[in-house]
C-alpha cells in the first residue's frame, strides 16, 4: 500500500515510527514484481534494498533519520552503482558492473535512499520512447482503449515506475529532455537542474556539456527533497558548481505575487496539440490569478535549437561513446580466425550499439570531420550561444519564470513514431532542448488529462541557479491545477 505515498508522506510516516522503512520497502518489493508489465526495471536489488532498509531503520531508531532515510527510490541505467550491473540499456555495456558509485547515488544512499534497482531508459539516453532500450521499451502506464503508449524517454522507466507507484521517486537524466519529456507523458514531476547544480561523475556520458541528472517525482515537494540531496559541488566532476545550494523545500511558500513570467510567442509553434495550447493559456491564467504578472517575450533564435543540439549532442556522444571499442567494458564480439583489432573493434561496435546509437555516432563523428567542422559544429557553437542570450535577455528584462509547453503532444503509441524519419522523433524534443543548450534548469509540472484521458504537462523555465524560485512557480501550478489523478491499473 504504502508505494503509492509521496516522499513527503512516507518521510512524516517514517519518522513518526508509523511505518518502516523496511515494510515501506517491501511493499515497493511486491508493486516492482506486480508491474513487471511496464519493463520499468531492468535489474531489481531488493537484496541491496532490504540491506538498506533495515540500516534505514537502525537510523530512524537512533533519532539520526536524514532527508530520504528510507525511502525506496528508482536508479536510471545510467548511474553507475558499485558491483550493481549498470548498462545505459545498451548490449555493448552488457554484464558491466562498476567498480564505483556515481555521486548523485552516493549521496542519495547517504542521505539514507534505499536502492530498488535500475530503471529502464533509452540506450545511451539518446531517444524520446524508449524504444531504443536494448531491454525493449519501458510502457507508459497510461493507456487509451488496447494501444500500449510510450512513457517518453530517455528516462521512460523512470516515469512509468513512478506513475505506477513502483517507487517513490526515481532519478532521471536530461540531456536535451529526457526528464521533463517523459514526467509530462506519465503524469509526475520532473526537474533538469542547471548544468553544474548536480555532479555527473559516475553518470554514463552522453553529451557532457548538455547532460544533468534531477529527481523524478509524484510532486513538487518530493523533487525540491530529491533534489536537495543530489546537488552540490562535487571535485571529481570539473563542471559542477561550487555554488551554495538553497534550501528547496523551504522555498515552497507558496507565493508568486508580484513575480513576472515571460511567454515566449515562438514556442506556439506548429505541431502543438490545441488541447496543450490551451492548456499553456490555463496555466498562465493560474499564475496571474495567484498574483504574478503575465508577459509576452521573445525568445527569436528558438527555431535553431533543434538543428543545434542535433549537431552538438552527437558530436558529443561520438566522441563520448569511442571507449566502447570491446576493449575494456562489456560486450566484445566473438572473432573469426585472421581478424586484428580493428575488425575487434568494428564487429563489436556493430554488434553492441543499437541503430539510433549507431546513427548518432555516425552524425556527430561526420560534423566533427576536418572538411565540416566549422560548418556544422562550429556554427552549432555560434546559434548555441545566440540560444543562450535570449533566455539571458528575457531574464534581464526582469522575467522571474518563463512557462511553455513541456512537450507538443500526449504520449503517443509504442512503435508510431520514427521508424522512419528520425527526425519525426526528434521534433518531440523542441520545447525541450532550449534551455539545455543554455544550460538553464526547467521542470515539467503535470496539469491534468486530455479528452482522451492521458495526463499533459506544462514547464516552467527559470534563470541559472533559480531553482527555489522555479520550484515554488511550480508548487503555485501544481496546487492550482490539483491534478491527482492515477493510471487505472492494467498491468
Ligand atoms: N530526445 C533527446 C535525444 O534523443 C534527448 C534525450 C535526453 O535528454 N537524454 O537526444
Amino acid at each position: 500500500m504504502s508505494a503509492t505515498w509521496t516522499i513527503s508522506a512516507a518521510r512524516d510516516a517514517l519518522r513518526k515510527g508509523e511505518v518502516s522503512a523496511t515494510d515501506l520497502t517491501m511493499s515497493c518489493l511486491a508493486a516492482m514484481d506486480a508491474g513487471d508489465g511496464l519493463n520499468a526495471f531492468v535489474h531489481k536489488t531488493p537484496e541491496l534494498a532490504l540491506a538498506q532498509a533495515r540500516a534505514a531503520d537502525a537510523r530512524i531508531k537512533g533519532g539520526d533519520a536524514p532527508s530520504l532515510c528510507g525511502i525506496p527510490l528508482g536508479i536510471k541505467d545510467l548511474f553507475c552503482i558499485k558491483d550493481v550491473p549498470t548498462q545505459a540499456a545498451s548490449n555493448i555495456l552488457r554484464g558491466f558492473k562498476p567498480q564505483y558509485d556515481s555521486t548523485v547515488t552516493t549521496k542519495l544512499f547517504g542521505a539514507g535512499a534505499v536502492c530498488l534497482g535500475k530503471l529502464n531508459m533509452d540506450e545511451f539516453a539518446m531517444g524520446s520512447s524508449n524504444e531504443s532500450s536494448c531491454y525493449g521499451p519501458a510502457v507508459n502506464p497510461w493507456k487509451v482503449d488496447a494501444r500500449k503508449l510510450t512513457p517518453g524517454g530517455s528516462s521512460g522507466g523512470s516515469a512509468a515506475a513512478v506513475a505506477a507507484d513502483l517507487c517513490l521517486g526515481a532519478t532521471g537524466t536530461d540531456t536535451g529532455g529526457s526528464i521533463r519529456q517523459p514526467a509530462a507523458f506519465c503524469g509526475i514531476t520532473g526537474i533538469k537542474p542547471t548544468y553544474g547544480r548536480v555532479s555527473r561523475y559516475g553518470i554514463i556520458a552522453y553529451a557532457s556539456s548538455l547532460d544533468q541528472a534531477g529527481p523524478m517525482t509524484k510532486s513538487v515537494r518530493d523533487a525540491a527533497i530529491m533534489l536537495q540531496a543530489m546537488a552540490g559541488h562535487d571535485p571529481k566532476d570539473s563542471t559542477s558548481a561550487d555554488i551554495p545550494v538553497p534550501d528547496f523545500e523551504a522555498a515552497l511558500t507558496g507565493d508568486i505575487r508580484g513575480k513576472k513570467i515571460g511567454i515566449p510567442r515562438e514556442y506556439r509553434m506548429d505541431g502543438l496539440s490545441s488541447e496543450i495550447a490551451a492548456l499553456w493559456d490555463k496555466g498562465a491564467d493560474m499564475l496571474r490569478a495567484a498574483g504574478a504578472e503575465v508577459v509576452d517575450i521573445s525568445l527569436p533564435h528558438t527555431k535553431y535549437a533543434l538543428p543545434t543540439y542535433y549537431i552538438i549532442a552527437p558530436a558529443e556522444a561520438s566522441s563520448n561513446l569511442a571507449r566502447y571499442d570491446g576493449v575494456r567494458y562489456g560486450h566484445r564480439a566473438a572473432l573469426a580466425a585472421g581478424d586484428g583489432i580493428t575488425e575487434m573493434y568494428e564487429k563489436t561496435r556493430a554488434e553492441g550499439f543499437g541503430p539510433e546509437t549507431q546513427r548518432r555516432i555516425m552524425v556527430g563523428t561526420y560534423v566533427l570531420s576536418a572538411g565540416f567542422y566549422d560548418a556544422y559544429y562550429n556554427r552549432a557553437r555560434r546559434v548555441r550561444a545566440l540560444i543562450k542570450r535570449d533566455f539571458e535577455t528575457a531574464f534581464a528584462a526582469g522575467v522571474d519564470c518563463i512557462l511553455a509547453p513541456a512537450t507538443p503532444t500526449p504520449a503517443f503509441g509504442l512503435g508510431e513514431q520514427g521508424t522512419t524519419d528520425p527526425v519525426e522523433m526528434y521534433l518531440n524534443d523542441v520545447f525541450t532542448i532550449t534551455l539545455n543548450l543554455a544550460g538553464l534548469p526547467g521542470i515539467s509540472v503535470p496539469m491534468g488529462l486530455d479528452t482522451q484521458g492521458l495526463p499533459l504537462g506544462l514547464q516552467l523555465i527559470g534563470p541559472a541557479w533559480g531553482e527555489a524560485d522555479l520550484l515554488n512557480h511550480a508548487y503555485v501550478l501544481e496546487k492550482s491545477a490539483g491534478f491527482v489523478a492515477k493510471a487505472e491499473k492494467w498491468w
